[in-house]
C-alpha cells in the first residue's frame, strides 16, 4: 500500500508527528462570500487549492523544508 502519511517534524511538538490535510469548510466560505459581496471569492478558491499540511498533534501547520 501506498502511504504518503510521512511523518513531518513539527517545530511546536519537537518531534516528527503525522499531519493531515485542513478540510475547507465550504459553507463558511460561502456565507464570507455572501457578506464579503463576492470579494472572498479569490481567498475561497486560494484555500481549496492550498494544501497546507497541519500537525496531528497540536493542530499547528507543518513546514517541510
Ligand atoms: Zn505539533
Amino acid at each position: 500500500m501506498d502511504n504518503n502519511d510521512k511523518p513531518i517534524y513539527c517545530s511546536t511538538c519537537k518531534k516528527q508527528v503525522g499531519w493531515h490535510f485542513k478540510r475547507v469548510n465550504h459553507r463558511t466560505q460561502f456565507l464570507i462570500a455572501l457578506v464579503t459581496l463576492g470579494m472572498w471569492i479569490p481567498m475561497w478558491i486560494g484555500l481549496t487549492l492550498m494544501k497546507i499540511k497541519y500537525c496531528d498533534l497540536c493542530q499547528s501547520p507543518l513546514s517541510e523544508d
